[in-house]
């Protein structure tokens, strides 16, 4: 049928001048391997206008044409003729009146396809021409999806009609009957017909009396417009789709996960899929995640100009941590890719580690959390080290663990790239605190907080000015510092055919970049709040989430209403919030952790060395350490890469102070290894930072003090014992 249409329409297209034979040719040969017809093929490219298409089938066959999305159907008219009789000689109903049938079919009928509609129908037939693609989307939109199949099934076995409660009898017949052609046809359909639309998930929920099946496209959940008749074989469906997961098709009283790769014409799709059990059976959810290489750029993603530049001079430092955090499903995993795909190059080693490995790219390497034989995030990076990567993708901190090894593996010279879940950059830093990550590892090593949230996008097609309610045009003006809001302008999607009547299209993104600088490098370690850390990011020209939406609705690509959605009020106005009452929130934890670390801290305040928050021992123990990054100027006489020994001079669960014959740099990390036993194993092995340098009474050594950076909450508890047992041994 397609292909007939396709032949009709090339000559057509030939003999009315708009496209030259060899043209032609080029754009049939394009669409032969897949489905799409020329018509559809030639709009969406772009290479001619509907109406030129109709046109060149006007002159070709001497018939009317129309265009069946501008015009107006008569339900009446679809409700006349059955689905399987539009269905079969695909056109599709407009009107009836007077025994007269309209219609629009994409050929001439032929005399017995007339004579079918006046014997069958009783009605004379009033043939309009249409494009192909219009007639089948009509015939989709009007019956339904599938609608045709769906009456194949039903007429083809009446008998064996299943509602959705009373076929538990029919479970043996089900394996059988859901690998029926028709079946297998119909799941295919709905999947096509998912991705077709952007949709990210596939929802099926058995009602009592009823089957829902809905998309989520751009983050809203839409109806998928299948025929009601479908609530007949919803358990062949179900399982149909559940032998394609491999999951067990007997099982319904458990909650099952699992995954399958269906190939379209396009794309090859990879579905997660996962059930629950509800009392009116059960209830599905079916991701789609695309398989081909994904290939994002940070000049997509929706950033402005002027953060695409801060991005890019981030994502180039050598080393350090970069969170990007938000809520699930804020496109968080998208920008990553972005940037990874940035740096990605033949000099770099990237690895990344993910729950789970949403897009493939490539020349990076992917890893696949799976907790179930110990893979998790945290041992996945350690292993990760082995492999000398130059940049790390890590999917989500969660725990401590991560946390630590993350920081760890940005203290020694990688970049790492992870997401975090808060609301705003800021809040980063308090969540890494919350989860017990020492405030002076967040300090050292983390580069940037990005927060994001995603907003829809207007749909092109029927966008249009709208008026706008004065409070928010006051507040927009009020946030962006504009002094006329009069003059702001707001568009919105009226909604029509190609955005499913949303009036949006796609998605973009809303940033908010926290920088670290000095000023907030002090302030997580005196006042690790989130709403101090925000002003002192504000007053450096962060610009929050909400003003970068603003700056979106501005542009005519998002509304309003999508904005406030997704971000705060609060966002944009925290000058007085510092003085209100989360001050006194404060833990007794953190303001404990405070004081140990104000003590510890001997560079910035300079505190008496015993006055530490962990009691401290003289004690000579053998320490080996070798420098891994100076941050100052570089010091000849300290090689990197090579181990050196000395000895400490007195210790603590949080540092040491060693001898040295070479001074070592303020502000340097080191990785170490204390002998606390006799063997090696037993050694606390950890980085540090040297806090203090001085030289000794002779002149002839340095004391240096360190403060130990990532150790393990294990190894401080053991030298915490250790000093404690040898300090009550000699009492
Ligand atoms: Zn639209």
């Amino acid at each position: 049928m397609i292909k007939i249409f396709d032949k009709n329409l090339s000559k057509a297209l030939v003999e009315s001048k708009a496209l030259s034979q060899i043209e032609i040719d080029k754009h049939v040969k394009s669409i032969e391997s897949t489905d799409e017809s020329l018509d559809s093929y030639l709009v969406r490219r772009g290479i001619l206008e509907k109406q030129q298409i109709l046109s060149a089938m006007e002159m070709k066959f001497g018939l009317k044409t129309v265009d069946l999305q501008r015009i107006k159907i008569d339900q009446a008219a679809v409700n006349q003729i059955p689905v399987k009789f539009a269905w079969y000689y695909k056109f599709m109903p407009i009107q009836i009146k007077d025994k007269i049938l309209t219609i629009a079919a994409s050929a001439p009928l032929d005399i017995k396809t007339q004579d079918e509609i006046r014997v069958n129908l009783g009605y004379k037939p009033n043939l309009y021409l249409a494009c192909e693609m219009d007639v089948l989307d009509s015939l989709k939109k009007y019956y339904g999806l599938a609608a045709d199949m769906v009456d194949q099934i039903l007429t083809k076995q009446p008998s064996k009609k299943l509602s959705v409660r009373d076929a538990d009898r029919w479970v043996e017949d089900l394996e059988e009957k859901s690998s029926d052609a028709s079946i297998a046809k119909l799941v295919n359909q709905i999947i096509l017909e998912a991705y077709r639309k952007r949709a990210t998930d596939i929802h099926i929920e058995p009602y009592r009396n009823k089957v829902r099946f809905r998309y989520r496209i751009d983050g809203e959940l839409i109806d998928a417009n299948l025929p009601t008749d479908v609530k007949h074989f919803i358990l062949p469906i179900l399982s149909r789709i559940k032998i394609m997961a491999n999951l067990s098709i007997v099982e319904k009283r458990i909650p099952q996960d699992g995954s399958a790769v269906v190939k379209t014409q396009e794309q090859t799709l990879d579905l997660r899929v996962s059930t629950i059990p509800t009392p009116q059976g059960e209830s599905m959810v079916i991701r789609i995640l695309p398989t081909k290489v994904m290939n994002f750029r940070l000049g997509e993603l929706g950033l402005d100009p002027k953060n695409v530049k801060i991005f890019r001079n981030l994502i180039v430092q050598p080393h350090g941590v970069i969170f990007v955090t938000g809520p699930t499903g804020s496109g968080k995993t998208t920008t990553l890719y972005a940037c990874l795909n940035e740096v990605n190059s033949i000099q770099r080693k990237i690895i990344t580690i993910e729950d789970p490995v949403e897009y493939e790219m490539e020349n990076v390497t992917q890893i696949q959390v799976n907790p179930k034989v110990g893979l998790t995030f945290a041992a996945g990076l350690r292993s990760v080290l082995r492999h000398d990567p130059d940049i790390i993708m890590v999917g989500e901190v969660r725990d401590l663990e991560t946390a630590e090894i993350a920081i760890r593996t940005a203290l020694t010279g990688h970049l790492v790239f992870s997401t975090l879940h808060t609301n705003d950059a800021a809040s980063g830093i308090t969540r890494l605190i919350e989860m017990n990550v020492e405030p002076y590892l967040v300090s050292s090593s983390i580069e940037a907080f990005v927060a994001q949230r995603l907003v829809r996008v207007i749909c092109s097609k029927c966008k249009a000015e709208v008026s706008c309610p004065e409070k928010v045009k006051k507040e927009i003006a009020q946030d962006l510092q504009i002094s006329n809001p009069e003059e702001i302008k707001v568009f919105q999607g009226r909604g029509c055919d190609r955005c499913n009547n949303t009036g949006f299209y796609g998605r973009t993104a809303i940033y908010e970049i926290l920088l670290m600088n000095d000023k907030i490098r002090s302030a997580i370690l005196e006042e690790p709040r989130a709403d101090v850390i925000k002003k002192i990011a504000i007053e450096n020209g962060m610009q929050v989430l909400r003003q970068d939406g603003w700056q979106k609705v501005l542009q005519g690509v998002t509304t309003p209403a999508e904005v406030m959605n997704v971000t705060s009020r609060e966002d944009s106005k925290l000058d007085d919030r510092s003085k209100e009452a989360n001050v006194s929130v404060e833990s007794e934890k953190s303001r404990n952790r405070k004081y140990e670390l104000i003590a510890e801290d001997a560079v910035k305040e300079k505190k008496d060395f015993n006055a530490r928050a962990y009691p401290r021992l003289d004690e000579e123990l053998r320490i080996d350490y070798r420098l891994f990054q100076s941050e100052s100027r570089v010091l000849s006489s300290v090689k990197s890469e090579s181990w050196q020994s000395t000895q400490t001079k007195n210790i603590g669960a949080g540092g040491a102070l060693l001898e040295s014959d070479v001074p070592i740099p303020i502000g340097s990390v080191i990785e170490m290894k204390l002998a606390l036993g006799e063997t090696d194993a037993s050694a606390v092995e950890c980085l540090a930072r040297v806090s203090r340098v001085e030289k000794d009474a002779k002149g002839t050594h340095y004391n240096i003090v360190i403060y130990f950076l990532d150790i393990s909450s294990a190894d401080r508890a053991r030298l915490s014992n250790h000093v404690k047992t040898k300090t009550n041994l000699s009492e």
